[in-house]
């Protein structure tokens, strides 16, 4: 059985009741396309997640327009539909929605979703205003559209992810929103629909995210160096240091952020941080690429703080 397709609210919802109406799962992987293996592993994960108890995978493919801060961006925005089609039919999702933007926005749209907080005062949130509104929007009307009982998303963007599972918490949406694991090229790259739109040379250069993010994480977790430390302020600021003067080092790399702060909050890393976040963003030319990556620095048992 192929994958379906719908580009309407009503057609996706009507098909919806049924299965709903069944007591069956539904799983949704929100996307904006141009496919590539990173939103496969979602798709596979949901798959995986509803099947043993007959449910179903929605993938939605939607350019959100409210998301983009930049216009050009928007427009060079990669849409490749018959190729991502034929990915989440081979990945074994029921259904696909693809939505024009008036079928999302029609006339006279005026209602946003939008939060107060802290966390959005930093890496994206504070690099691209207004860029959290529109997804908290887009994505809470795809809750609405397709009452899943889980949703996936990457944990390659992380902030988003955070934000996404404090709006479903907020607003008491009854929805596991679930992350998954960052998927990279093998020479560590992280795989995005935006890769695409890199020469060659900005390509090789693009690897100095995730290799300063490394870097920056074997720092954080250098065993020969007491935790207390570690996780000082001015050893943290240091290693923030480091992460934007190897990035500047890259000539074809524009830095917008590079940062570090506890995974669990999205604050500063204090000495009850578990986990610490390293997060960055550069253009290479006119592309703009984020990564993040983990430190362990909160093994509390074997070393006092
Ligand atoms: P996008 O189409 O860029 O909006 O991404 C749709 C979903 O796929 C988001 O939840 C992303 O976090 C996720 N995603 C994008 N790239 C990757 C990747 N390399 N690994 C895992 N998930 C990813």
């Amino acid at each position: 059985m192929g994958v379906k397709v719908y580009h309407r609210i009503e057609e996706l919802r009507a098909a919806l009741t049924q299965i709903r109406s069944e007591g069956c799962p539904i799983g949704l992987v929100p996307t904006m396309g141009a496919l590539h293996c990173g939103h496969i592993s979602l798709v596979t994960q949901s798959v995986q997640d509803q099947q043993p108890e007959n449910g179903i995978t929605v993938v939605s493919i939607f350019v959100n327009p409210i998301q983009f801060e930049n216009q050009s961006d928007l427009e060079r925005y990669p849409q490749t539909l018959d190729a991502d089609l034929a990915l989440c039919e081979e990945a074994g999702a029921d259904i696909v929605f693809a939505p024009t933007a008036g079928e999302i926005y029609p006339q006279g749209f005026s209602t946003y979703v939008d939060m107060e907080d802290d966390c959005l005062n930093v890496l994206c949130g504070r690099a691209r205003p207004g860029h959290f509104r529109g997804v908290l929007t887009v994505v809470s009307k795809l809750f609405h559209i397709v009452e899943p009982t889980r949703a996936y998303f990457g944990e390659k963007d992380a902030q988003q992810l955070f934000v996404l599972k404090k709006m479903a918490r907020d607003l008491n949406m009854g929805i596991s929103v679930i992350g998954c694991p960052t998927v990279r090229e093998e020479d560590g790259l992280a795989l995005s629909s935006r890769n695409t739109r890199l020469s060659a040379e900005e390509r090789t250069a693009a690897l100095c995210l995730v290799r300063t993010l490394n870097e920056g994480r074997i720092k954080l977790e250098d065993r020969g160096r007491a935790l207390r430390e570690r996780i000082s302020a001015e050893f943290i600021a240091s290693v923030k240091h480091f992460m934007i003067e190897t990035i500047e080092r890259e000539p074809l790399a524009r830095i917008d952020y590079a940062d570090i702060l506890d995974a669990e909050t999205l604050g500063a890393v204090t000495n009850t941080t578990r986990k610490a976040m390293l997060a960055a963003a550069a253009f290479f030319g006119t592309t703009r690429l984020i990564d993040n990556m983990n430190a362990d620095v909160g093994n509390r048992d074997e070393e006092t703080v």
